[in-house]
């Protein structure tokens, strides 16, 4: 079992830590929205934390998250789908979701938003950039980005919120900070090449070991599970 006043203490300590992060920045604390990473925890924990006053929840798997998001119906939650999406889930995804952080290609981006208009439930999405050429990893190049910006704007069922990136794991969370801001100043090369600044708006990066190098570099949205829940079972 867990221990529910202990996960409530962990939220708080990373909200303070989020705002004197923004604090060294010059940031309002209120211009970035922790997402609580559940992945792999229990219905139960994603209430605990709910009542510490996280409204923000994220999974990278949709089968799993639709059990969860069925079971706290009766909250008003704000689901985020962290993880890549497989073509065959897009469906699902695009009507149980707030936010999908992971579109990759032009074809997803269609794909969820036919969905998304079909169930008439609209869905923010974010662009997963590439910036280390990973082959392993999912993601759009900074040359793709242009493709699918263009694709998004007659879009009507989604609505492009920015850009998203997961960057090489290494120890140190300095080695994320080049990549933070190369995110932020790609962003702003898209906006003065004439990209639409609110559909751009939001920056998600950061994780549990490197969240306070991405508030320090312009993250609106941080994704943060092993700092709230502990350690992940492996699964
Ligand atoms: C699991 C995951 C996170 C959270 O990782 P922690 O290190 O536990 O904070 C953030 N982003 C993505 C895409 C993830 O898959």
């Amino acid at each position: 079992m867990f221990d529910g006043v202990a996960l409530r203490a962990r939220l708080t300590g990373v909200r303070d830590r989020i705002a004197r992060a923004a604090g060294r920045a010059g940031r309002d604390p209120a211009s970035i929205r922790l997402i609580a990473v559940s992945k792999t925890f229990s219905v139960d924990h994603v209430r605990a934390v709910a009542d510490g006053g996280q409204v923000d929840f994220g999974e990278n798997k949709v089968q799993e998250a639709l059990h969860k998001i069925a079971q706290t119906a009766d909250l008003q939650l704000r689901w985020h789908l962290i993880g890549h999406v497989q073509s065959n889930k897009a469906r699902k995804a695009a009507a149980e979701f707030h936010t999908i952080h992971s579109i990759d290609s032009r074809a997803l981006l269609l794909k969820i938003d036919e969905a998304a208009g079909a169930a008439h439930h609209p869905v923010d999405v974010l662009i997963q950039v590439d910036l280390a050429n990973e082959a392993t990893k999912h993601g759009a190049t900074p040359d793709q980005v242009d493709g699918i910006l263009e694709a998004a704007q007659p879009l009507r069922a989604t609505r492009l919120r920015g850009l998203m990136l997961l960057p090489p794991a290494g120890d140190d969370p300095e080695e994320a900070r080049p990549y933070f801001r190369r995110l932020r100043d790609l962003r702003d090369e898209f906006v003065a090449r004439g990209a639409d600044r609110p559909s751009l708006g939001e920056l998600s990066m950061g994780m549990s070991h490197d969240f306070e190098v991405a508030v320090e570099e312009g993250a609106t949205l941080v994704r943060v599970g092993t700092a709230i829940f502990g350690d992940r079972p492996y699964v």
